[in-house]
């Protein structure tokens, strides 16, 4: 697979068809990291479950627009884009209607490239866009896959994580071959670590063996503050900045500016 180009915006998928590994978690969190970062960032929530709306501070259930307003067609991005002014980035919004955005694309032509083209059709200027996916490997998360240059895949270090993991790297390069070349794996990224727990630090140096330098350096801790912010309407990384899930995805947010400046 080639190589993320540096004209145009950096368009990332954060994905795991596995529920609860800490998808929205580290896209709300990156997102904001990024922006500390003086990036320019849209994070989209194409989850139903709107986790990452409400963990943003926007409530889901007031809002004019929202994504499935657009992959149908009703409104474009900038019309549903909002600001989550808790963590400085700006916002494409999601809510139960979304899902029934599965059945009604099936109709449609080029169901498979509807945020891709709201992306592209877009005039506002991001450096990245970050998109929360859905714990499946659906038509949604194929939107996303066919809309980005990258995946960045969070997990938690446990006995069965590796055996998803391929199949959800066979699907990206599926996505590769057929549907969007441009796609990358960006890279893995350890999530809700414990490092006193042994299997983990075992499952941890298996992907180090097997994914080399796809597999970012920076771990991010089991950290209570990163569980609790979602609650307060905040990224982790603006409601306790000095804790260590803070400090975690501050440093990835870096390791990955500086991974992708060197790739170009
Ligand atoms: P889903 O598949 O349902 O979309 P997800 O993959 O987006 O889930 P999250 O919602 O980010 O996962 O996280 C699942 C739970 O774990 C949440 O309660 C979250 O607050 C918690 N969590 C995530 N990361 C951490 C962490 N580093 N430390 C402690 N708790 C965490
Ligand atoms: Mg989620």
């Amino acid at each position: 697979m080639g190589t993320i180009n540096n004209i145009g915006p950096k368009v990332f998928c954060i994905a795991n068809q596995k529920g609860g590994v800490g998808k929205t978690t580290t896209a709300i969190n990156l997102a904001a990291a990024l922006a500390q970062h003086s990036q320019k960032v849209l994070l989209i929530d194409l989850d139903p479950q709107g986790n990452a709306t409400m963990g943003s501070g926007i409530d889901k259930s007031t809002l004019k627009h929202n994504i499935y307003d657009v992959l149908i067609g009703q409104a474009n991005l900038a019309e549903a884009t909002v600001y989550a002014e808790a963590g400085q980035y700006a916002l494409l919004p999601s809510n139960r209607e979304l899902s029934g955005a599965e059945i009604d694309l099936v109709g449609m032509q080029d169901r498979e490239k509807r945020l891709q083209m709201a992306i592209s059709e877009n005039p506002v200027q991001y450096d990245y866009v970050l998109i929360d996916c859905p714990p499946a490997l659906s038509l949604l998360t194929l939107n996303g896959f066919a809309a980005a240059n990258g995946v960045i895949i969070p997990m938690q270090c446990e006995y069965f994580a590796l055996e998803g993991l391929s199949d959800l790297v066979n699907t990206i390069k599926r996505v590769h071959r057929n549907l969007n070349p441009q796609l990358n794996l960006i890279g893995l990224l350890r999530v809700m670590f414990d490092t006193r727990v042994t299997l983990q630090q075992q499952v941890s140096d298996q992907l180090d063996a097997h994914f080399k330098d796809k597999v970012f350096s920076t771990i991010i801790p089991r950290n209570v503050r990163l569980a609790e912010a979602p609650s307060h309407g905040m990224p982790g990384v603006n409601y306790d900045k000095a804790s260590r899930g803070a400090k975690a995805y501050l440093s990835f947010a870096k390791e990955l500016i500086d991974r992708l400046a060197k790739n170009t």
